[in-house]
């Protein structure tokens, strides 16, 4: 569903065609990333002390790179437009509306959402530059932040991550009661 949301939000990127000899950098080592991001989303998840949130954090980190496919496939548009807080927002409102479970259970899904895209602009900032168009779709701004954001949105992702653990504990324990009184 992730990589739904990734693969919609990067049809953005038509929006905003750019002029020519801009495209998808040559140079880049597709494995070298994909294994990066998981880790840093793997190293993220492992503050929720929980299996499947250390694994959602550790794909969804992973695939918010898909928004890329458009300027990887040739097309002369913008880049990356899912790395944007808009999209961070919606689609961790929309995974935890999806996820349709318990609603401590929904609220971990849109929490660990949520710290898997900062978790992914913490690396990016960090490996790249913290350079990023946080206000895709609206706008193809790209937003210059300081050097030190890295730190910032890491230790948010750690901190909803740490939060989305409770919720899931807080929901197991509820299902615990409710099957005893049963
Ligand atoms: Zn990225």
């Amino acid at each position: 569903m992730y990589l739904v949301c990734t693969l919609f939000f990067s049809l953005f990127a038509f929006l905003y065609p750019l002029g020519g000899g801009v495209g998808f950098p040559s140079d880049i080592c597709i494995p070298c990333e994909l294994v990066k991001n998981a880790t840093i989303g793997l190293f993220t998840g492992l503050f929720s002390f929980n299996l499947t949130m250390i694994l959602t954090a550790t794909a969804f980190t992973t695939l918010i790179d898909a928004d890329h496919i458009p300027q990887f496939l040739g097309f002369n548009v913008y880049g990356r437009p899912a790395h944007s807080i808009i999209f961070i927002v919606l689609s961790s409102v929309l995974i935890a509306l999806l996820s349709r479970k318990r609603r401590n259970e929904a609220l971990a899904s849109g929490l660990i959402t949520a710290s898997a895209g900062l978790s992914h602009l913490s690396l990016d900032a960090l490996a790249g530059g913290p350079v990023f168009p946080l206000f895709m779709p609206i706008a193809a701004v790209e937003v210059i932040l300081p050097d030190s954001i890295w730190i910032l949105f890491q230790t948010i992702a750690a901190l909803l991550a740490f939060i989305s653990g409770i919720q899931i504990r807080k929901s197991a324990a509820s299902v615990a009661k409710l099957g005893r009184s049963s």
